[in-house]
């Protein structure tokens, strides 16, 4: 059956300002409009939501607003024949920006001064603290478009960058791809380790004490992926004991990061507040990815960003 109505259910307001959104599809071939919950669903609904809800499965196809859908029962929707497709593809410049810019503050510590600038302090770092990103090593975890997006931004930058993905296939940038299974060697030269990898039961507290071990003294770790994926209590460790030299966190076991998280007073760690996809135009963004969404369903070609 055609697709009749598109919902977009509030809970989109997490991230994008959901009057805006609707206001996006004013040009659809179907009418699009805001929905709480407690509505029912039926095949000729589309639903574009932030949090997965029971009723959504009986919709005619369900669209995730973010690319992490970790908190989707891929199963269910696979059990059910419903579509789900996530917002992936589109976040290549946006996060790819943020871990770049992490890096360089890392490397040249504008956090720092910044840090000092809140207390009117003209402050002189250790002549040897300051670095340049060129020519250091960055190994990506996972090369899909936000690894992409910060390879090729790194490779500008004159890095050197090799990164970690199951397939072997070659991403632009990057120099020289691992298995994951050789995650041990593919992160021990790196002077940053940046995390884009999907949150999977096999991604679940990858990095943990022996990774951090195996890093260099030296070495930022970047997640802007998924809190899990970085077991949170063995990087406060490393950073305490000095396994590492710093972080760049968008993502956390726990969001909002809880008040009495150590990670909040640690100098050298940038804590953001799970902000990597946040512009102006994100709304536009996935209103374009839904659109032509709507497009394929209606004439019956498969959906861009099918994950069940
Ligand atoms: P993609 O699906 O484009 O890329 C993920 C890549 O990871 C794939 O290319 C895949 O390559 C690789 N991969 C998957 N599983 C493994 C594994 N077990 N070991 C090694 N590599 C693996 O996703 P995006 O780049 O768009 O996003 C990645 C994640 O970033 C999202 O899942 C989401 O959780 C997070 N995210 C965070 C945002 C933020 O605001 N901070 C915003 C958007 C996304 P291959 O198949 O070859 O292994």
């Amino acid at each position: 059956a055609d697709l009749e109505q598109l919902y977009v259910h509030e809970s989109v307001e997490n991230v994008i300002p959901k009057e805006a959104f609707v206001e996006a599809f004013s040009d659809l071939s179907i009418p699009a409009e805001l929905v709480g919950d407690g509505r029912e669903y039926t095949e000729t609904d589309a639903v574009v939501t932030y949090v997965p809800r029971p009723e959504f499965l009986d919709a005619g196809w369900v669209h995730c607003a973010r690319a992490g859908y970790d908190a989707f029962d891929t199963e269910a929707y696979a059990a059910a024949g419903i579509p789900l497709t996530n917002s992936s593809g589109i976040h290549g410049a946006t996060v790819g920006e943020v871990a770049i810019g992490c890096m360089l503050s890392l490397a040249r510590l504008l956090h720092v001064y910044r840090d000092h600038q809140n207390a009117t302090e003209w402050y002189t770092p250790k002549y040897e603290r300051p670095f340049t990103v060129e020519n250091e090593r960055l190994c990506v975890l996972g090369l899909g478009t936000i690894g992409e997006g910060i390879a090729t931004r790194a490779d500008g930058l004159g890095m050197e960058v090799v990164g970690v993905r199951r397939s072997n296939e070659p991403v632009p940038g990057v120099s020289e791809i691992y298995d994951p299974d050789e995650l041990h060697e593919a992160i021990s030269e790196a002077r940053f380790v940046a995390v884009t990898l999907p949150h999977t039961p096999e991604t679940d507290g990858l990095l943990s004490t022996a990774e951090f071990e195996a890093m260099r003294e030296d070495s930022y770790l970047v997640n802007v992926a998924r809190g899990p994926i970085v077991d949170e209590d063995a990087l406060i460790a490393a950073l305490e004991d000095g396994e590492i030299a710093g972080a760049a966190l968008d993502v956390f076991e726990t969001e909002p990061l809880p008040e009495e998280s150590p990670l909040w007073d640690m100098e050298e760690v940038i804590v953001m507040p799970h902000k990597g996809s946040a512009t102006n135009r994100y709304h536009l963004d996935i209103a374009e990815l839904v659109t032509g969404n709507v497009e394929r369903y209606q004439s019956g070609e498969e959906l861009r960003n099918r994950v069940a």
